[in-house]
């Protein structure tokens, strides 16, 4: 409800549908991606203020971008951004079907563009509106070592630990024998000091995922990544009763509500939302505390996503009880490199120690790039 002299009521929402060429193809067990697509949503108030948000969609922006703005927007014009709840529980009755998909995804991109004029309202980091643990700077992590040949591998551990990454993770595939074989090749490469992860992208099978998780069992790795299709809660189960690791997923949920069973049973050791696709900065928080609550880790998911969900994941980091180590991306997306700048100071890099600085300026602490639109935009 807006009160007397609310700077927050909102007056316009624009979502654009943008794209951008990856220089170097990124290379998983589920194929190529030689570019990515994102939807960058504004959202201006009447007092002048614009918070941005971000839509993972990365096939199809033009598509969510026209739903946002034919289903969504009507429902968010004139209301207050400080009442993110209410206005999440409106877009979430746009559908009365179970809720998940295209729908959360841009509530997500709605949702963070919220709690980034809260902050700038403020005056604060969204970090400290959060009311967290607050952490100035975070573990971070390599992401990802790609499923290529051995050279390119060697090179890319060379370089995540010639930047000072103590901590890598590696994307494997199939067939099973080479997956063992690269396994070991990257303990071989890093030594015993680099905690390791393995990520294959659902490319197997409960019986096979026991192999190569023994595998890395015996290799000393960290944390298993959505070793199963996500729906294969049964899966998940087994391997969590026979393989002494850290189980990791959550980058394929949409809202608590998809992971809370595994969570409360922890059956995963580490759920890794990823707030562009997770119902955005409100709905992550509920289940990065979901994950406090029953003594399982945090994980932000950024992917191939783009500066904006960055930016809003090193908040949800900095403030999370249960947050354990961030996806620091190591190759180079320009809608997370040139989509955004950091509205005061410069952008900080990984310490001496592997860690990220966290920013102090109010709101997610960054804004679109002068020539971002023009230059990613998707034009029909
Ligand atoms: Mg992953």
């Amino acid at each position: 409800m807006a009160v007397s002299g609310d700077p927050l009521i909102i007056r316009e929402v624009l979502a654009h549908p943008l794209r951008a060429r990856l220089p170097t193809v990124q290379v998983t067990s589920q194929g190529d991606w030689p570019a990515l697509e994102i939807v960058a949503v504004e959202i201006r108030t009447e007092s002048g203020l614009t918070g941005i948000g971000e839509v993972l969609g990365r096939r199809g922006a033009l598509g969510y971008a026209a739903f946002l703005q034919d289903a969504l927007v009507p429902k968010l014009i004139g209301r207050s951004a400080h009442d993110r709840r209410a206005l999440w529980s409106a877009m979430r009755n746009t559908l009365t079907g179970r809720l998940g998909g295209m729908l959360v995804e841009c509530i997500a991109g709605v949702d963070i563009a919220l709690w980034d004029l809260a902050g700038q309202a403020a005056g604060q980091p969204i970090w400290r509106l959060l009311g967290g643990v607050g952490r100035r700077a975070v573990d971070a992590y390599a992401s990802s070592i790609n499923w290529a040949d051995d050279a390119r591998v060697e090179a890319e551990v060379a370089s995540a630990r010639a930047k000072g990454f103590r901590q890598i993770k590696v994307k494997i595939g199939r067939p099973l024998p080479r997956a063992i074989a690269r396994v070991k090749q990257v303990r071989r490469l890093v030594g015993d000091e680099v905690l390791l992860g393995v990520d294959t992208n659902w490319a197997y099978d409960a019986d096979d995922a026991l192999l190569l998780g023994k595998a890395m069992c015996d290799q000393g790795y960290w944390f298993f990544e959505e070793p199963l299709p996500p729906d294969d809660h049964a899966g998940y189960r087994r391997l969590a009763q026979h393989l002494p690791i850290r189980l990791a997923a959550g980058e394929s949920d949409f809202t608590a509500a998809d992971s809370a069973e595994l969570v409360r049973d922890h059956v995963l050791g580490l759920i890794q939302p990823d707030v562009a696709r997770s119902g955005g900065i409100t709905e992550t928080w509920r289940i990065a505390e979901h994950a406090a609550l029953n003594g399982v880790n945090y994980a932000p998911h950024v992917g191939w996503s783009g500066g904006i969900c960055s930016a809003a994941s090193l908040h949800l980091a900095a403030a999370a009880e249960s947050f354990l180590t961030f996806e620091c991306m190591v190759f180079d997306n320009p809608l997370r490199q040139a989509l955004t700048v950091p509205v005061q100071g410069d952008v900080a890099g990984l310490s001496a120690e592997g860690t990220l600085a966290v920013p102090d300026a109010p709101g997610l602490g960054v804004a679109l790039a002068p020539d971002a639109l023009d230059r990613f935009r998707i034009t029909a």
